[in-house]
């Protein structure tokens, strides 16, 4: 028998311990969509999250409305929840599925399955044992007894001498009764027509409310939630997730809105993200998105709050328009910069001397 050696399971173990450390990462910061729908299940005590399909597409309707957002942001938030364990995936439904648009809409079509035409009907079929003439039952029907249309003689008895075969098809064209019929599955969605092999099968799921789960998680890491309530005792306004209209027209939320005291303004003095960069992958995309964002809310002071510490170019881009960026190894070492930054007030990013030349 091959026994490990130590050595092997210690990796083993690391490997698994970093997977869970995974996890633990996730659920120390949701996006500020994950947060607001998590808000929603506490307060409506939502059991259940149903899904639809939609022209091709896997959509959650009440939760695209509540929260304003796309059928992907919806997809992504309800991803995210499942990761923590807020939301656990069963499978409600399976629906045989168009393989062309992924639609689950069908109109069926049926045809003779001798010559294909479309001219059927469908009844009870009767077979005259004695001369093996087979019609539909009524064809039978003389006067109130059963009779051959074909041989002309009167039926006697079911087993006997006629039996009952069930319900079969009759071809107006070619005459054929046969108990099946071709059939195809016209796509509500796109219109392609498939025979039911080449249907696929679509589950729809049906996401529970892990209520325990949800209990457990906070809306907000501790840590930040303190630091609000410490800004708060010296009268400054603190909101999170904070929604604002865009000159586009379009809403943003942003993790943090600061209002300071005195401050005239009905909109935030200030309006801030706090995003883990931890995926480098995912750092450019970040990035702009908050790039644009930026671009597009009337606020004075915008500011993007990132841990680990991101690279120079992202740094000139941000600066370009001004983003206060405000950077930390991890996310604790963050939330003391963060507070730092909103005491002491705007502090613009030191440029350096590249950037300088640009101006
Ligand atoms: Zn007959
Ligand atoms: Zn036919
Ligand atoms: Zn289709």
């Amino acid at each position: 028998m091959y026994n490990p050696p130590p050595y092997s399971i210690a990796i083993h173990l690391y490997e698994s311990m970093l997977e869970e450390l995974g996890i633990i990462m996730q659920q120390l910061f949701l996006d500020a969509n994950s947060r607001r729908l998590l808000r929603l299940l506490r307060e409506r005590g939502i059991s259940y999250i149903d899904s639809v399909v939609e022209k091709g597409a896997i959509r959650f309707p009440e939760v695209e409305s509540e929260l304003e957002l796309d059928t992907d942001g919806v997809a992504r938030v309800i991803e995210s929840l499942e990761k923590s364990g807020v939301l656990e995936r069963i499978v409600e439904r399976s629906l045989y599925s168009c393989p062309e648009c992924g639609d689950a809409c069908f109109q069926v079509k049926t045809a003779c399955s001798s010559c294909g035409s479309p001219e059927l009907l469908v009844g009870q079929v009767i077979e005259h044992l004695t001369c093996g003439h087979i019609d539909f039952d009524n064809a039978f029907l003389w006067e109130d007894r059963l009779r051959c249309p074909k041989c002309g003689r009167h039926l006697r008895a079911i087993g006997v001498d006629y039996r009952r075969i069930g319900r079969a098809f009759k071809c107006l064209k070619c005459g054929a009764i046969s108990p099946v019929a071709n059939e195809l599955y016209r796509c509500r969605n796109c219109g392609s027509e498939n025979i039911k092999d080449k249907l696929k099968i679509l589950h729809l799921h049906r996401f529970k409310v892990n209520k325990e789960a949800l209990s457990s998680i906070g809306d907000v890491p501790e840590k930040l939630y303190l630091l609000s309530r410490n800004l708060e005792s010296e009268g400054i306004i603190v909101e999170f997730d904070k929604s604002v209209k865009g000159s586009s027209g379009v809403y943003h939320t942003f993790t943090l809105s600061i209002k300071y005291p005195g401050s005239g303004n009905s909109s935030p003095d200030l309006v801030m993200d706090i995003v883990p960069m931890d995926d480098p992958s995912k750092r450019k995309s970040e990035v702009l998105a908050f790039y644009v964002k930026a671009i597009d809310v009337p606020i004075g002071r915008k500011a993007l709050a990132v841990y680990p510490k991101i690279g120079e170019e992202f740094r000139k881009l941000l600066s370009t328009i001004r983003v206060e960026l405000i950077e930390a190894e991890n996310f604790d070492l963050l939330v003391d910069k963060i507070s730092e930054h909103i005491r002491n007030g705007e502090k613009p990013i030191n440029l350096g001397k590249n950037l300088g030349k640009l101006k």
